[in-house]
């Protein structure tokens, strides 16, 4: 079977941590024993740019931060999930490249065009095969959020800019049949049934 590459996106608090325990047993079940692995993170190197990027006292531009994205995915890629799909392993990554569209492009204002640049630069040509889009009203992100922990740099951010990010990865989706969304207002029972449909059609797929 061919190694798949599977990311996760929506904005904070949709609810894709959630699910990521399901997901790792539905993969077992399929036989497949997969690479799970995080955005900005994944390496030595890439948590501790994460741990400045989520900093609420960081102060950095909408360029440098977008620069920063790309460092830490650079690294990403190189160390941990080239090597994992070059080995034959499937590798599930919460966050990815459509994280960086949504927030530096949809919420902060990064002309698309600019981010693509850096997209080819780092990836040259790998793309996700499957994106599970965890898709809420940013208000019931927002609700879930409050209910239960501390927010970062990104999860403080006004109404409006959460609305842009929703906006802008519905945006993308909408364009690419790689997208798989999920509409994260039901219950995580019925998420969790599409979830594992699409993983078993994905498995099934030559
Ligand atoms: P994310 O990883 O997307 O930021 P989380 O998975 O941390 O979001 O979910 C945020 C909060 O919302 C958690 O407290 C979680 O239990 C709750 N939650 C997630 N999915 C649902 C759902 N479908 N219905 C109700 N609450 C949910």
């Amino acid at each position: 079977m061919r190694p798949r590459f599977i990311t996760l996106e929506g904005v904070d608090g949709a609810g894709k941590s959630t699910h990521l325990g399901f997901i790792r047993a539905t993969l077992l079940t399929l036989g497949i024993d997969a690479c799970f692995t995080r955005e900005p993170g994944g390496t030595r190197l890439g948590e501790r740019l994460r741990e400045l990027l989520l900093a609420v006292e960081t102060e950095v531009s909408l360029e440098t931060e977008t620069l920063l994205m790309f460092a830490a995915r650079q690294q990403h890629l190189a160390e941990v999930i080239r090597p994992a799909l070059v080995a034959g392993r499937w590798v599930v990554s919460d966050r990815f490249t459509d994280a960086t569209f949504a927030y530096q492009g949809g919420g902060r204002g990064v002309a698309n065009a600019r981010i693509a640049v850096l997209e080819d630069w780092v990836q040259q040509g790998l793309q996700p095969d499957l994106t599970l889009l965890f898709d809420v009203p940013t208000e019931v992100a927002a609700q879930r959020m409050a209910a239960t922990r501390e927010l970062d740099r990104f999860e403080r951010e006004e109404g409006d800019f959460h609305r842009r990010v929703r906006a802008a990865y519905l945006a993308r989706a909408a364009d690419n049949p790689r997208f798989y969304v999920l509409d994260s207002t039901r219950s995580i029972a019925d998420i969790q049934s599409d979830i594992a449909q699409r993983l078993a059609q994905l498995a099934e797929q030559p």
